[in-house]
């Protein structure tokens, strides 16, 4: 009883402000775990720690020595194992408003330029049946992504779109990275997406797109060669069928500051589910 009454007397309101901050970490880490393939995982972990207490309680000193071992490969299992889950969690922890100014530098009419010419390239290129591939850059760098095509650096217009898709040219394979109103690189490699989920009618381009929404914030457009369907991929999700109205309007949002970080955990974690 008194060592209690020696602990109360002693809080000061630094420790309280202490006690604060960590319940509030612990519960937004919680609220994005749930209903994720961690949840299963974090039980799973307080299971294997009562064990080991009681174990030790009990004085079985070989299961004791066995769950204490397990502990320590397990850490280790967790980190390999949840490596796009705490690489997703680290990058929105960069991407806050807390680390960058600006989420989207371009602003007004510049912006709408840049959706006009966008959205006209991708109208001509699908009435035309050319296919493309345009990847639009926003928070997580591509650098990695465009050193593998050809280096452009020139503005945003249409025409210049047009012409890299043009069959049998030397940058019409692959895709194009945009950043703003620069075009950075045509002719990139993108990663493929290894969703078992995505319709068979979907090929290399339509993988191509969503691998690289998997791994990013990036928003890419697709015009196929077979159909010139227009369809666009974020988040690991894609939607076809566009037509150029919705197109247009889609990039305007996408351009627009974000709202709230709210919104992104709310998407990160509806990726998450959508993976299972
Ligand atoms: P479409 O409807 O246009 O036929 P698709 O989804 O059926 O599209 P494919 O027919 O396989 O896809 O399209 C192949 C083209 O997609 C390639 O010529 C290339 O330009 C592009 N492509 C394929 N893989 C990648 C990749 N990993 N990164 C970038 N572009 C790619
Ligand atoms: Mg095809």
């Amino acid at each position: 009883m008194q060592y209690l009454a020696d602990i109360f007397a002693n809080i000061r309101i630094r420790d309280i402000v202490d006690i604060l901050i960590v319940a509030l970490v612990i519960y937004k880490l919680f609220t994005l775990i749930k209903e994720t393939r961690a949840e299963q995982l974090i039980k799973g972990i307080g299971v294997l720690l009562v064990l080991t207490k009681v174990s030790e309680w009990l004085q079985l000193y070989t299961i004791n020595w066995i769950l204490s071992n397990a502990m320590t490969v397990g850490t280790l299992a967790i980190l390999i194992v949840f490596q796009p889950e705490l690489r997703r969690g680290l990058e929105y922890i960069g991407r806050s408003r807390f680390f960058s100014k600006s989420l989207i530098e371009i602003r007004g009419e510049n912006m709408s330029r840049v959706v006009d010419e966008i959205v006209e390239a991708t109208a001509s290129l699908s009435r035309q049946k050319i296919g493309a591939l345009m990847v639009l850059e926003r928070q997580t760098g591509l650098n990695e992504v465009v050193e593998t095509g050809t280096k452009i650096g020139g503005t945003v217009s249409s025409d210049l779109l047009i012409n890299i898709f043009i069959p049998n040219t030397p940058l019409h394979d692959g895709a194009v990275i945009i950043k703003d109103d620069i075009i950075k690189a045509a002719a990139c490699f993108l990663p493929l997406t290894d969703s078992s989920t995505v319709s068979k009618e979907l090929g290399t381009r339509h993988r191509a797109a969503l691998g690289i929404s998997e791994r990013s914030d990036s928003l890419s457009i697709v015009v196929s060669e077979e159909t010139g369907a227009i369809s666009i991929a974020e988040n690991g999700t894609i939607s076809r069928y566009l037509d150029a109205k919705t197109l247009r309007q889609i990039l305007i949002d996408m351009y627009k500051p974000k709202g709230s970080n709210q919104t992104f955990i709310m998407r990160w974690r509806r990726k998450d589910e959508e993976e299972e």
